[in-house]
């Protein structure tokens, strides 16, 4: 694909600068507790092996939007804390990310020894890929690796800017694994393959459904897209969630997808957005006053047949309205049929919902693959190239 692995450079010896994403959801009372150590977690085994290889290791990363300012609520220590526990041994934490006195710290690193640098975003230069902060960045390290696949689609100092100017540089094992899962869904599909697309809006997914309707074999939509797709094929939809402005680029896509396009055939609907609406389920149009917030059981049945005989599954985007019970059915089914094939089919699930929804369901353990990266999977199957991904060649 372009880039080189771990395998392929020398460790040994060099001081490495890692781009990790290390953005984790902290605590909203405390400001300071990790409630997922997920992203942490799922850094290790690159940590691990750089370390292990005889490496020192910078470490960078963001860390929610501070937009240029630093931020003590949004800090790295807490990370630093945790990886240190998760590692069995202390992860300094850096006053800044650039400058003299990091440099120092950089400097002094032995081999097999981390050194967390603070926010990347603490200074607006960093999403701007400024030049001259990507050079202050490239100073603290002799080699470059990219694990962070969740900002590969963004070209900023830390993805782009950076390893334009050191020449030794690879993905993590994490980058390489979701490079490997989604190249696989992009250029290399066992069939039938079967892509399901849910979630509230179609004007982000467009490329996406576009796209995965030139590769796979059917595309099941799910979701308040649904909506926008099914007005514009003419049906009633009630008060339902419809993109008004997107009902030209929904019919172009009812064209060029039809056979492979599918849609839900009954609607859990509503009378008000909420837990304690008067909720029933319609085979049909969708009744004024009403709208459709769940697929309904039937759909159920008919997109269980589909994904049973698949071999291949991508996944992004709930079904339903599935923060609220009355309306999560149709998510938490999915996730369970996309279960129930793991054992015979590739099943990659991208998305935070989609994955919350896996957990919820308590399927996690038999899936194929579970995405760190919602935004850079939907570019990715989009079929465009990654900035930070072209930056690893
Ligand atoms: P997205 O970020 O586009 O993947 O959308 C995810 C959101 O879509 C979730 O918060 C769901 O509650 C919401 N959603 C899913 N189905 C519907 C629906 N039928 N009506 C309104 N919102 C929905």
């Amino acid at each position: 694909m372009g880039y080189r692995t771990l395998d392929q450079i020398s460790l040994a010896g060099r001081r490495v600068f890692m781009r990790a994403d290390f953005n984790v959801p902290l605590d909203k009372q405390d400001g300071r507790t990790i409630t997922s150590d997920t992203r942490i977690r799922k850094a290790l085994p690159t940590v691990e092996t750089i370390l292990g290889r005889g490496a020192s290791l910078v470490l960078a990363s963001h860390l929610g939007r501070p937009k240029g300012q630093r931020l003590e609520s949004m800090s790295l220590r807490p990370v630093a804390e945790r990886l240190g526990e998760l590692l069995g041994t202390e992860v300094a934490l850096a006053p800044d990310c650039i400058g003299p006195e990091v440099e120092t710290l950089a400097d002094s690193l032995e081999p097999g020894r981390a050194l967390l640098l603070e926010n990347l975003r603490f200074h607006a230069q960093e999403q701007a890929n400024d030049a001259g902060f990507s050079a202050g960045l490239a100073r603290l390290g002799d080699a470059f690796v990219n694990d962070a696949f969740g900002t590969a689609h963004r070209a900023h100092a830390s993805t782009v800017g950076v390893p334009a100017v050191m020449p030794d540089r690879a993905a993590g094992l994490l980058m390489q694994r979701e490079l490997e899962y989604f190249s696989m869904a992009t250029s290399n599909p066992r069939r039938p393959y079967v892509a399901i697309i849910g979630g509230a809006k179609i004007s982000g997914k467009i490329d996406v459904i576009r796209n995965l309707l030139s590769l796979a074999d059917r595309v099941l939509i799910g979701g308040a897209m649904t909506y926008t797709f099914l007005k514009a094929s003419g049906a009633r939809v009630g008060d339902s969630l419809v993109e008004e402005d997107r009902l030209g680029l929904a019919s172009e896509l009812l064209e060029i997808g039809e056979g492979r396009l599918a849609f839900p055939e009954d609607h859990v609907i509503a009378d008000s957005f909420s837990a304690d609406a008067n909720v029933r389920t319609v085979e049909s149009d969708v009744p004024d006053g009403w709208m459709g917030l769940d697929i309904g059981p039937r759909t159920i049945e008919s997109y269980r047949r589909i994904l049973g005989d698949a071999r291949m599954i991508v996944w992004n985007g709930p079904m339903g309205v599935f923060e609220i019970e009355a309306f999560a059915a149709g998510t938490l089914a999915i996730a369970r049929c996309i279960e129930s094939v793991s054992d015979k089919a590739v099943t990659i699930v991208g998305g935070g919902d989609s994955e919350r929804a896996i957990r919820a369901a308590g399927v996690g353990a038999a899936i194929s693959h579970i995405s760190t990266g919602g935004g850079a999977s939907l570019e990715f199957l989009s079929g465009a190239v990654l900035p930070g991904v072209a930056a690893l060649a």
